[in-house]
């Protein structure tokens, strides 16, 4: 099977460490070359190649939602998750419009243009949460409003024809996610739930918990039938005070809160990414033990203490080669655990060891 990933990425990266376990070819679309998937893969185009990239695909998939329209138009006979499902994540408006639509839960929203933004919040009453419509991700382009006086900062720092969605700030209990996985035939395998820690909008680490939320199963089902998703998607959900769930937002791609999946379940989310876009039967989404991961946030190798981190029982270290930036996701530590308190042992420790401002869960 010769699969085209759109996007160069430590997503594309672990796709096709995984993949090679199953004799799998692959082809990356990406600008950078250095880029991580870019260095395993057995070729590397640029967007101008997408003609040649396509001719050594059987199937293509993506690891980036962000993605030209006109090259999405090229491989769309290819692409598993499908071209419409990009379509919805291209605009965080048509998202949280089709949840509406469909009658799935979210936090109550508007829309603003960046002119009556102040007017907007106004009337919609604060705190409020404003997301730029496009390219946001890892919290880029959201704020927090509790003031008004902040809505005319916001305008400034985007493009005068910027659109944005406004929502009720949710004063969550927790955050978690739920990643499926769901195969030509329509067959549904899901992986355990786990619970998301953020630091300022980006994921700082998260561990599986042994809670079973049937709501929030049903949505993740029906959302993969509703979107006819052949592949992955994960949802972030927040867990209210009141005990409902609401979705924040989807991914139809490998997602940063299913890495542990690598080490604590017996088929990871990537294997099985590659086994529904290639048509092969599924793989048990079981969790083996308590597992966690903590993302490495803009550190290099040397500034970790990795002595320390790997003589841990159960940890593993995943590293993507990206060159360091503030913030960045560099790498990640993937832990396994006899018990979840013990797990939770071992994530405070790791936390402390990479990031000595974080000092509890
Ligand atoms: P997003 O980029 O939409 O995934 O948001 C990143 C993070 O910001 C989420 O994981 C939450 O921690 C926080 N966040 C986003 N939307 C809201 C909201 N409406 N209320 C409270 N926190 C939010």
């Amino acid at each position: 099977m010769r699969v085209g990933i759109l996007g160069g990425g430590q997503l594309g990266w672990m796709t096709i460490l995984e993949g090679r376990k199953l004799g799998f070819e692959f082809f990356v679309l990406n600008e950078d070359p250095k880029a991580p998937a870019c260095r395993i893969a057995d070729a590397c185009f640029t967007p101008d190649e997408v003609d040649t990239f396509l001719r050594n695909c059987d199937v293509v998939t993506y690891e980036f939602e962000h993605i030209e329209q006109e090259v999405v138009e090229k491989v769309s006979h290819l692409l598993s998750p499908s071209a419409e499902v990009l379509r919805l994540k291209s605009s965080r408006i048509l998202e949280k419009s089709f949840y509406r639509k469909m009658g799935y839960p979210t936090a109550e929203f508007t829309f603003a243009k960046g002119e009556d933004l102040y007017k907007k919040l106004a009337e919609f009453g604060l705190p409020a949460v404003v997301k730029a419509e496009k390219l946001g991700y890892d919290g880029k382009g959201q704020y927090v409003v509790k003031n008004l006086s902040q809505a005319d900062e916001i305008s400034k720092n985007h493009p005068k024809d910027e659109n944005f969605l406004v929502e009720r700030f949710v004063d969550f209990l927790f955050e978690f996610s739920l990643i499926g996985v769901r195969s030509k035939r329509g067959d549904i395998k899901v992986y355990p739930m786990t619970v998301n820690h953020h630091e300022k909008g980006i994921l700082l680490y998260n561990h599986t918990k042994s809670l079973y939320l049937k709501e929030a199963q049903d949505i993740l089902t029906s959302l993969m039938e509703d979107l006819n998703i052949v592949g992955l998607l994960a949802v972030e959900f927040f867990y209210c005070q009141n005990g409902k769930v609401l979705i924040n937002e989807i991914a139809p791609r490998p997602h940063n809160t299913g890495h542990y999946t690598l080490d604590g379940c017996y088929t990871s989310q990537f294997e099985n990414l590659l086994r529904a876009i290639a048509d092969l039967p599924l793989g048990s989404t079981n969790l083996k033990l308590p597992s966690g991961m903590i993302n490495l946030l803009g550190v290099s190798l040397e500034d970790i203490d990795l002595r320390s981190l790997l003589s841990i029982e159960g940890t593993k270290l995943y590293w993507y080669g990206k060159e360091k930036r503030k913030r960045r996701k560099m790498g990640h530590i993937n832990v396994v655990a006899s018990t979840e308190e013990e797990l939770t042992e071992k994530i405070n420790i790791i936390l402390r060891l990479v990031s000595p401002e974080v000092i509890s869960l």
